[in-house]
């Protein structure tokens, strides 16, 4: 297999004296679907932030495109070509879509064909037709779809999404399944943390399942359609 675009290991994080983490280790391969499982509060988003640089493990490392990030900054860590879609959407409220989309827009690695508002507006026409509004006045759908296109403005290499579909009716979190299996055929990587197992065994190339800050369990969507009745209380599903 080729070389992991991400490599996380054996990472550990702490809040203050509360350890979170207690060995975490997962690979993306560049253009795979991952995901990160686990009932709350079992340190996924805490994952995240430690990969993004939010957050400065105490032990292991992050390895990103060949470069060994750990304890970067997070701009910095951004920059190489992570792009996140954090838990909370946290789009600018005061910005209107079309210039939320354009803040943080960038083609630092040169994609030769690289994320417009064209593309975002041809992924999520909704966004289209609100361009004008201002952030604050989006629904929770909208909102999450701006939070995907910004990061896509970035022209990252890996896209991280964190509970992406979290509090989404159905027919909206479809529309993200959508939109993630056509960012999928496209190439690129992507990692995600999300409670809906169905779509995900679809979707997904590999499965790493946290219990209590540790990896605890990894492998293919046939294997872990396998383990399912067996990982059923640690997916909390
Ligand atoms: P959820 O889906 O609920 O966000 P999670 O798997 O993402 O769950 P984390 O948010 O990473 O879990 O939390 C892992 C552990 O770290 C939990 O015990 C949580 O209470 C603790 N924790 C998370 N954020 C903080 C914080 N800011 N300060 C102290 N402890 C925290």
């Amino acid at each position: 297999m080729s070389t992991p675009l991400l490599q996380v290991e054996d990472l550990e994080t702490s809040y203050g004296d509360a350890q979170a983490l207690f060995g975490v280790s997962l690979r993306v391969h560049p253009g795979e679907f991952v995901t990160l499982l686990g009932r709350n509060g079992m340190g996924k988003t805490t994952t995240v932030r430690s990969i993004m640089g939010l957050l400065k493990p105490r032990r292991g490392r992050v390895v990103f495109a060949g470069q060994d990030v750990t304890g970067w900054a997070p701009f910095q860590v951004a920059r190489l070509g992570i792009g996140l879609v954090p838990e909370q959407r946290q789009v600018f409220p005061n910005l209107t879509v079309r210039e939320n989309l354009v803040a943080t827009a960038g083609n630092r690695l040169g994609h030769a064909e690289p994320w417009t508002l064209e593309r975002v507006y041809a992924l999520f026409p909704r966004l289209r037709e609100r361009q004008g509004h201002l952030g604050a006045n989006l629904s929770g759908g909208e909102q999450q779809m701006l939070a995907i296109g910004r990061a896509l403005m970035t022209n990252p290499q890996l896209l991280i999404l964190d509970e992406a579909t979290e509090g989404l009716a159905p027919i909206v979190r479809e529309e993200i399944w959508a939109c993630l299996q056509s960012l999928r055929s496209e190439g690129l990587a992507v990692l995600i943390i999300d409670k809906h197992l169905v779509p995900l065994l679809r979707l997904a190339d590999s499965h790493h399942v946290l219990e209590k800050g540790r990896t605890l369990w990894q492998g293919d969507s046939t294997a872990l359609l396998a383990a399912r009745e067996t990982l059923r209380e640690t997916l909390g599903v």
